[in-house]
């Protein structure tokens, strides 16, 4: 290739055509290499900086020797190009240098760009980046994979700090320094994160849909019975909402991380005193209505809320030092309310056992909510099956996604359940009980929404103060040395 390319025709290099040449900032600046600035102006390339351009312009080729030169190292390093997004920015600090890289051959080392390349995929640009390719080809032999427009590079359980590492996931890590906007693309992209975001931004659509017909059926303002069920509606569509957000922003940086999944976790928290509210109301066994567990049911579940918060927003400080503790802690948070709630539920469904329960159409659906809630819980604290076989499920399969979906399938069955038990007891709930108040139902709401933001803020507050080691990067991280 070095000596055809050295008698290679005169390429046009003046801006507004592209130069034959391959795109990087730091490499073969002097000699035949003269910075020129394609004049990519169309829809393909924004923002273009100068870049540095090949060309065989004997005014430009200041000599035979330098041409030669730059002809060896072209051969000796299998080059790949192709358009990297940087982000916003001037590209210091993140971005997806690796994208571009040099590849040497055996041993050698790979090149990052340190150039900011701006390429968005928009009507025609893949069919101009084809064209300026073939029209370049013929002076340099570019690789066909500047053919194909690339999304952003994702890195191995190594490459990123200690804190974004997954347990038995070995890929499809983001950028631990994402942009938000970046973080959005990333949905669309499979990374080891993908599944997690749709498995719950998906049945966030379903409830929001499932509570839409609701309130075209139910007087959600005026009839006081329905409110219990207007705080669970909200709340089956706030957890996964708050969930796929979690996951979609999580690299951004390792604080974050933290507030990120602080938010899920305060969600999470909101749903089961959800959950206590809407089974105070609905849920009760006959022989407990009235009781003192049934009259303090909700205040108990507000404290489990602050507990479960608290609990599981604390376990992110002693992951990295004490991670078997910080699992331990985590799963506690969430069995805690999860069980209290069901309390009720336990009891109607063991009554029903021994033969003495009320016969009720809801029993079933509760039964496969209590399943669902148990293969949840299992798979959270199991990590299977990616501890088994780590780096097999790291896209599809692994049991982040499996929890989220038994989580989503259940609160499914238990939203049918609570609706069962609503429409079914309610002359006789209404005959032998108080009607919910407002402010035992919405009001207990706002407070419980209100205590957990206070918690999530203190949590986030106290970031700055962890240990160092879990908001730097770890020993293999280079990208942040990019
Ligand atoms: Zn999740």
């Amino acid at each position: 290739m070095a000596s055809s390319l050295a008698k290679a025709p005169v390429p046009a290099s003046k801006n507004g055509r592209l130069c034959p040449t391959y795109i990087g900032a730091n490499y073969l600046q002097s000699g035949p290499m003269t910075k020129c600035t394609l004049g990519f102006q169309g829809n393909l390339f924004r923002a273009f900086p100068p870049i540095n351009c090949y060309s065989s312009d004997p005014k430009l080729a200041t000599s035979h020797l330098q041409l030669a030169r730059a002809n060896d190292l072209i051969d000796q390093i299998k080059l790949k190009v192709f358009p990297a997004w940087r982000g916003a920015g001037e590209g210091h600090g993140w971005g997806w240098a690796q994208c571009v890289r040099w590849e040497a051959g055996e041993g050698g080392p790979s090149r990052g760009l340190e150039c900011p390349l701006w390429c968005v995929l928009c009507r025609g640009g893949k069919e101009r980046l084809k064209q300026a390719c073939q029209r370049g080809r013929g002076v340099l032999c570019l690789s066909t994979d500047m053919l194909s427009l690339r999304l952003p590079q994702l890195f191995d359980i190594h490459q990123v700090p200690k804190v974004f590492q997954e347990d038995g996931i070995m890929s499809g890590y983001r950028h631990p320094r994402s942009s938000a906007l970046d973080c959005i693309l990333s949905s669309f992209q499979m990374t080891n994160e993908t599944v997690n975001i749709w498995t719950h931004f998906l049945p966030t659509w379903y409830f929001l849909w499932r509570f839409s017909v609701l309130c075209s059926s139910l007087d959600f303002l005026a009839e006081s019975y329905t409110w219990p069920l207007l705080v669970y509606m909200l709340m089956i569509c706030l957890y996964p909402f708050t969930s796929s957000c979690a996951h979609t922003f999580s690299t951004m940086s390792a604080e974050a991380r933290h507030i990120c999944y602080f938010f899920d976790y305060g969600a999470l928290s909101l749903y089961s005193l959800g959950c206590a509210i809407t089974y105070g109301s609905y849920v009760m066994p006959d022989c407990w209505v009235n009781s003192w567990l049934h009259q303090h049911f909700v205040t108990i579940a507000v404290g489990n809320s602050l507990f479960c918060t608290s609990m599981s927003c604390f376990s992110r400080f002693v992951e990295l030092q004490f991670p078997q503790k910080s699992k331990v802690l985590r799963t506690a948070a969430f069995v805690v309310p999860f069980l209290f709630d069901s309390f009720p539920l336990f009891y109607r469904l063991l009554s029903c056992c021994w033969g003495s329960c009320s016969p009720s159409e809801a029993l079933a659906s509760h039964s496969y909510h209590l399943l669902f809630a148990f293969l949840t819980c299992f798979l959270f604290a199991s990590h299977l099956p990616e501890r088994l076989a780590p780096g097999r499920f790291d896209y599809i399969g692994h049991s982040h996604q499996l929890f989220h979906i038994c989580a989503v399938v259940g609160t499914h069955f238990q939203m049918e359940a609570v609706l069962t038990d609503m429409a079914s007891r309610k002359d006789w709930l209404t005959s032998h009980s108080v009607l919910p108040s407002f402010l035992g139902t919405m009001g207990v709401l706002t407070l419980g929404i209100l205590l957990n933001v206070g918690i999530i803020g203190i949590f986030s507050a106290c970031l700055s103060q962890m240990p160092r080691q879990s908001t730097s990067t770890s020993s293999g991280a280079h990208l942040h040395q990019e």
